[in-house]
């Protein structure tokens, strides 16, 4: 009771000084689209989430559902949507392989049509808008590690393309939309990021290993293992964004946002059984196609721009995960 009206003296307060904004996540009940609801009213604001519950689960906010400055709508951004807001966060997509390309035409759709429909509302209530880009937009790249300038290298028609030359185009409407329309936009490229709220069928590399380790069954490399990624743990990818949205409004970016420590995905498989003190083995799968080899992000901007860079190391954020996960499977 008393942590209630301590909560409604925050939003009194705020609301009064004229800091209290009404800010729309699309994606609001996904993995990283709950983490940024919970903090974002952990932060006094008022949050209208977004989702069409394809990848995301009211379970991932349920215990946000009480505050009432806090509304939970259920719709898919490919189609339109009119509110008043002051920031919008486009978080709306499947992020897993397994789940976009589950229904590629959907998923490239969502990226395309629902990104044009949210930069309308943007450009009609002058809200700020952010766009959950994706390192997925330098594709298997032959430049390493991966700046900002470098273009890619993407299969415009592989069973991937549906999410990398969607999230491009994302990234080409929200310019067109800033050059033309003069909208407010933040473009983040967000690395591989994990935690807790992940599903257990999400599909991805943490999520799945942990998920064997946890119930002892085999741990399923695909490939040779060598290929790398940098994983970032969710909290610290959760401050980035927001400190990405809060910069002035000439600060549009493209701005990478992830862990530069940079892992094979044999020395992940290692330290998940490592750290569940799993009997499982480590066998492999043949590749899938057009796996990038490698990826690790330069965050010089993010550093310079947004005064941030990830403090979770990896072996933390996997404890914290593996605990989340312990809870649930
Ligand atoms: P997620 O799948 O857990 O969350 C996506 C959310 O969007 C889900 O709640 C889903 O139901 C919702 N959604 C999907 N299509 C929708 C539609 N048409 N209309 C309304 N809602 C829809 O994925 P996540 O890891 O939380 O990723 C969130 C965003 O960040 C995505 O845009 C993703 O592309 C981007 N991203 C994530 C990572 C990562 O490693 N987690 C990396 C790069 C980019
Ligand atoms: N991967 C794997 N086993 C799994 C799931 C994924 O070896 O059970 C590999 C996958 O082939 C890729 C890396 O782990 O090389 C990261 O895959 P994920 O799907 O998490 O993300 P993305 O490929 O989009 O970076």
């Amino acid at each position: 009771m008393t942590l209630i009206l301590e909560n409604f003296r925050i939003f009194a307060l705020l609301r009064l000084n004229g800091s209290m904004k009404k800010i729309l996540v699309t994606g609001g009940a996904g993995f990283l689209g709950s983490h940024l609801c919970e903090r974002l009213l952990k932060e006094g604001h008022d949050v209208i989430c977004l989702d069409n519950y394809f990848t995301g689960s009211k379970r991932n906010i349920v215990h946000l559902m009480g505050n009432p400055y806090f509304e939970v709508i259920r719709h898919d951004i490919t189609e339109p949507f009119d509110i008043e807001v002051d920031q919008i966060y486009n978080m709306a997509c499947p992020a897993s392989p397994v789940h976009y390309q589950f229904d590629p035409i959907k998923t490239i759709n969502t990226s395309v049509v629902g990104a044009v429909n949210m930069l309308e509302l943007a450009n009609r209530t002058g809200a700020k808008i952010l766009q959950a880009s994706t390192s997925e937009v330098y594709g298997d790249p032959f430049v390493h590690p991966q700046p900002e300038e470098y273009w890619g290298n993407v299969n415009p028609i592989g069973i991937r393309s549906c999410y990398d030359e969607g999230k491009r185009c994302a990234e080409t409407l929200f310019f067109d939309y800033h050059r033309q329309n003069k909208v407010k936009i933040k473009v983040v490229r967000i690395f591989n990021t994990y935690g807790p709220r992940m599903l257990p069928d999400d599909g991805r590399v943490v999520s799945n290993f942990i998920v064997q380790a946890l119930k002892n069954e085999d741990i399923t490399i695909y490939g040779t293992g060598e290929q790398t990624r940098s994983f970032c743990y969710c909290e610290d990818m959760i401050d980035g964004i927001i400190r990405m949205m809060n910069t002035d409004d000439e600060v549009t970016g493209p701005v990478n946002l992830g862990n530069p420590k940079e892992f094979t995905i044999k020395q992940l498989a290692e330290l998940v059984v490592e750290l569940t003190g799993s009997k499982s083995n480590i066998i492999y799968h043949p590749a899938v196609q057009d796996d990038p080899q490698q990826r690790q992000p330069i965050i010089d901007k993010a550093k310079a721009m947004l005064n941030w860079q990830p403090t979770v190391e990896l072996r933390e954020g996997l404890a914290r995960t593996i605990e989340y996960f312990r809870g649930i499977v």
